[in-house]
């Protein structure tokens, strides 16, 4: 079976605009996301505007500060200090890779974490692996999502996490055990990668590898979420899984593309959403 991220993202984003429908309807400000974008990087372009057209569609307010690829750290400072003043800002987001001469980690530190939306701020990190309430980052958040709703049970299965990145393998392994699964954590230094994998219950795949995830490294009706988001050799989109052959092996898989990405940004209009409620709850 194949388990289609952007079908459950339609459905959340339903039931987010319903609700910014109702506060609309009782005249109060609605929930604003503020993107900041350092730089021209294409990619960088391409996933802000999907930000800013997802608000849009569910009726958010957004506003995108685009800076040019030589602005300094300090003045980035200044306008995230800025935005953390601004009582019209419920979430911020900042873009990331920053251009190199800016320490990426000192900027994330210096948004407020009540309003940081990507959960990267080391106030919301100390939440998640203390199993408190915060902001968790958008694509783990995104993929426990997926698992919850096609009912996949995790208390006691055995799930193995390829790739260990802050963005992703750490935060989903913890979310993981925190759901008390049994996690395995695999990296590029693991030996004998396939003959771990092929234990796996569940197997969170998330490396930036095209298709290196093969059937050999699956074990026989296991869940299978891929991460990944890679262009092929045939120039197509493609994920860290050889969903072909894999597919054949498995029970649950998700695809790419219509898999985990469309998650993404879905959970990050799931906490803009937190973040205003929370703010308005103690105005
Ligand atoms: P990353 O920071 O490059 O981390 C990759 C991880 O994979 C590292 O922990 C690395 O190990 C591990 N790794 C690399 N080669 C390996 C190998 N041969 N065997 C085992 N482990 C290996 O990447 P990331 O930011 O976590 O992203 C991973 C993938 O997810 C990328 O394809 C990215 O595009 C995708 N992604 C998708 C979304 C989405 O919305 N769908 C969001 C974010 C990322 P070491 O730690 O030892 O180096």
């Amino acid at each position: 079976m194949i388990i289609y991220g952007n079908e459950i993202a339609a459905k959340i984003k339903e039931e987010i605009k319903a609700k910014v429908d109702d506060i609309a309807a009782q005249g109060k400000r609605k929930p604003c996301l503020c993107v900041i974008l350092v730089g021209d990087d294409p990619a960088s372009i391409s996933y802000v505007k999907g930000k800013e057209k997802a608000c849009a569609q569910i009726g958010f307010a957004s506003k995108m500060i685009a800076l040019p690829n030589d602005t300094k750290e300090e003045e980035l400072l200044n306008i995230v200090h800025a935005c953390n003043e601004d009582e019209s800002i419920d979430g911020i987001l900042v873009q990331l890779p920053l251009p190199k001469h800016i320490n990426a980690q000192n900027i994330i530190a210096n948004i407020d974490p009540k309003k940081d939306v990507d959960g990267l701020h080391p106030v919301n990190v100390a939440k998640l692996y203390q199993s408190r309430d915060g902001f968790v980052p958008c694509t783990p958040q995104g993929v426990m999502q997926i698992l919850k709703e096609a009912k996949v049970s995790l208390a006691g299965k055995h799930v193995v996490v390829v790739g260990r990145s802050h963005l992703v393998g750490s935060p989903v392994a913890r979310l993981l055990l925190n759901e008390n699964a049994t996690v395995t954590m695999c990296h590029s230094y693991t030996q004998d990668l396939s003959k771990i994998t092929a234990m796996a219950d569940i197997l969170v795949v998330c490396v930036g590898k095209p298709r290196m995830i093969t059937a050999e490294y699956v074990k026989d009706g296991a869940v299978v979420i891929d991460v990944g988001v890679n262009r092929g050799e045939d120039g197509k989109l493609c994920g860290d899984v050889d969903f072909a052959n894999v597919s054949e092996k498995c029970s649950l898989i998700t695809p790419v593309p219509k898999g985990v990405g469309p998650m993404t940004i879905c959970m990050l209009l799931v906490n803009t959403l937190k973040a205003y409620e929370g703010r308005m709850n103690n105005a």
